[in-house]
């Protein structure tokens, strides 16, 4: 009888004991997993709960990146934008970090900076300039950043009758072409359609440029003509339209400007230069400015609601 109890009592004792060993064991590897836990690991950088579950949603790439280096503010939005992208992540911290050091700086506009780093538009114009990819053929890129090869001049380039141009004026005969056709639907419509200006050879834009230049200084030419290679005028792909009787600042007030808005796309021809994307083309809105790029890249980039720049970042031209 007494040896039985006190077998009763061991079995009690050793249950209790393997119950305790169980539940520590389970403790332990609870507060190890928490303590191992990615969770864990970034609110000790510094990230707050909402942050740290904005984080576990990210691609692995982010996910490490952040628990790799120090607490970044920049993270989250940045990663939110639609045009983001992960090659350039140095790129728009640099370029967030300089806003940052100016004076009047408010607030940190993720979207500007996305489409600025990725445009090459966060640089001073003219600087770290770069050779457009000829090989691009009628989506070649030409602004204050990409330009022609050096004293580039096509070699199709034709005269304009001056049925459809003011006398003098010539462009590649591709656009051409494509003008006329444009030029005749619009005539059905009771519109006149006449160029202003085509192509431009480089020694044109080099005197254009220059004489600014000795009148007024740098940035003042800058401000009026684009510099020698870096014009879309010399690439014989773009078109200043007008329409008789009419200035350039009040073609924008035209029929003839309407009907080219609703129809150029159907010819191969965009507006370069929109309102209000001065900053990211490097041009004041030019209601007469047009780029050939072909009908079907026409249609896309319309649709797309991009200026020329962005979509050729996003989908030409991507680096
Ligand atoms: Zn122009």
């Amino acid at each position: 009888m007494y040896k039985k109890r006190r077998i009763k009592k061991k079995i009690i004792f050793l249950g209790v004991g393997i119950l305790l060993i169980v539940a520590l064991i389970i403790t332990g590897i609870k507060l190890f997993t928490h303590f191992t836990s990615n969770e864990y690991k970034l609110t000790e950088i510094g990230y707050n709960e909402k942050e740290v579950n904005n984080i576990l949603k990210l691609d692995d790439t982010y996910i490490n990146y952040a628990l790799n280096n120090k607490y970044d503010d920049d993270l989250i939005p940045l990663t939110k934008e639609k045009w983001f992208v992960w090659t350039k992540y140095d790129e728009y911290k640099k370029y967030i970090k300089n806003i940052q050091k100016q004076p009047t700086t408010k607030e940190i506009d993720y979207q500007d900076i996305v489409t600025k780093v990725n445009t090459k538009t966060n640089y001073k114009y003219y600087t770290h300039t770069k050779k457009t990819n000829m090989n691009l053929g009628n989506a070649i890129l030409v602004n204050k950043y990409y330009k022609l090869p050096e004293k580039y001049a096509p070699n199709d380039v034709v005269d304009i009758p001056t049925t459809y141009a003011f006398a003098g004026n010539q462009a590649r005969k591709e656009v051409f072409e494509a003008f006329k056709q444009m030029a005749d639907a619009a005539r059905s419509d009771g519109i006149t359609l006449i160029i202003n200006s085509g192509y431009r050879t480089y020694e044109y834009q080099k005197n254009l440029y220059d004489n600014y230049e000795k009148a007024n200084g740098k940035e003042y030419a800058d401000s009026y003509a684009a510099r020698p290679d870096f014009s879309e005028h010399q690439s014989g792909l773009a078109l200043d339209i007008v329409t008789y009787g009419m200035t350039m600042d009040n073609f924008e007030n035209t029929d003839t400007y309407k009907w080219l808005i609703k129809n150029c796309t159907d010819y191969g021809f965009i507006l370069r230069y929109p309102k209000g994307k001065e900053e990211i083309t490097g041009y004041a809105y030019e209601s007469w400015h047009y780029r050939y790029v072909g009908k079907s890249l026409a249609k896309k980039i319309e649709k797309s609601g991009l200026t020329f720049d962005e979509y050729y970042a996003y989908y030409l031209n991507k680096e």
